[in-house]
């Protein structure tokens, strides 16, 4: 048996027509950038989260950017990451000229450590990046009372959390602003590259949709200097046909881990997902640890089964932040989890009999 990692045709497929019909509209329409679409989806997304205001933009990470720029985050600021996150994350905090400064995971969770955010504070903290990462919302209560305590921005990176809750509420709704990526991998993808700015704050939202075209409040008149970063109309229409589904998608996702906890439960040697109490984690990707991780990868790949990491090496040890000098000490659970971490496949469409086919599988690299 073939398992992909993901499976983005089976969803194409699902809703063929529509998504086609979608399209032409557009195309005949000629609403290419931003307009009628982009404000439809953003309209429907926001209502979806329960938050105010939405902006598309053209990637997540454009949206990390502006996001930052958004809540006042300037150059010379310090703003706290996680050690263990897309490079997206931290590569924004530098490109408007602020530092990133890392914080060590929890080792459960694999989210920012709240005691470490604490510890990582100095003068110039501006601000503090929490990424619910693999669909697993942080602890908020714990994070937002640190940065209450201490006057910090929380900026929300939910490019993998679409639609995650921690006690009932969505990811981004808990800090000034949050950041979402339609990238077609994720729980909620585009056709192509997309993103989006959500806040309660009409003033925060207002700067977003401003900095991202081009600091034009009216016609011929700019109050700022921006950039581009637009939604295009085709991105938009795909979203929108794909955001009534999102729900069963997830509650898919949820199932097939399910299955995943079930069946790995007992097995000596490996670390399951933990999903703590009030959190509903929408594995976006389903992390196991192994003692053996490199050997049972490469056994599961031989049987035709694609995995991923996520991710090999954690920010502090990669050669682009080198200029830090960290060492494995800093970042010890970041550090420890990362040659033992492995992403099994994980899609809305995955069957049980493929979850059979893998577990049976990773069972007998195990041994
Ligand atoms: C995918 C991702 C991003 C960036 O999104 P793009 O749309 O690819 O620019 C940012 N943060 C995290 C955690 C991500 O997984």
């Amino acid at each position: 048996m073939r398992i992909p990692f993901v499976d983005l045709k089976a969803q194409y497929l699902s809703l063929r027509s529509e998504f086609d019909t979608a399209i032409l509209n557009v195309v005949g329409e000629t609403a290419f950038i931003s307009g009628k679409y982009a404000r439809d989806f953003e309209e429907a997304f926001a209502r979806y989260l329960r938050v105010n205001h939405c902006v598309a933009v053209a990637n997540g990470t454009d949206a990390l950017e502006i996001g930052l720029q958004a809540i006042g985050v300037e150059p010379g600021d310090e703003v706290i990451v996680p050690a263990n996150t897309w490079i997206s994350t931290s590569e924004a905090v530098s490109n408007i000229g602020a530092t990133p400064v890392f914080a060590d995971i929890d080792a459960d969770t694999y989210n920012i450590a709240a005691s470490d955010f604490e510890a990582k504070i100095s003068p110039r903290t501006k601000a503090v990046i929490p990424v619910h990462l693999y669909g697993l919302p942080c602890d908020m209560d714990a994070i937002m009372s640190v940065a209450n305590k201490h006057g910090i921005k929380v900026l929300e990176d939910c490019a993998q959390s679409h639609g995650a809750t921690y006690k009932g509420k969505t990811t981004g709704t808990f800090g000034d602003v949050a950041t979402f990526s339609f990238y077609p991998s994720k729980n909620l993808g585009a056709f192509g590259d997309a993103g989006g700015i959500v806040s309660n704050s009409a003033e925060v939202a207002d700067r977003a949709r401003l900095i991202a075209n081009h600091g034009q409040i009216s016609k011929n008149r700019h109050t700022l200097e921006g950039r581009n970063s637009r939604l295009d109309g085709i991105q938009a229409a795909v979203l929108s046909v794909k955001l009534p589904h999102l729900e069963s998608w997830l509650e898919a996702r949820r199932r097939a881990a399910a299955k995943y906890n079930e069946l790995l439960a007992d097995v000596d040697g490996v670390k399951i997902p933990f999903e703590p109490e009030g959190h509903r984690h929408t594995y976006h990707l389903y992390v196991v640890q192994l003692d053996n991780r490199d050997e049972v990868g490469a056994r599961l790949n031989a049987a035709g089964i694609d995995t991923g990491l996520h991710y090999p090496i954690s920010l502090p040890f990669m050669e682009a932040y080198s200029r830090f000098g960290h060492k494995p000490a800093d970042f010890p659970v970041s550090y420890a989890q990362m040659g033992r971490i492995l992403s099994l496949p994980m899609y809305a469409e995955l069957t049980d009999e493929q979850i059979g086919y893998v577990v049976e599988h990773l069972k007998k690299a195990v041994n």
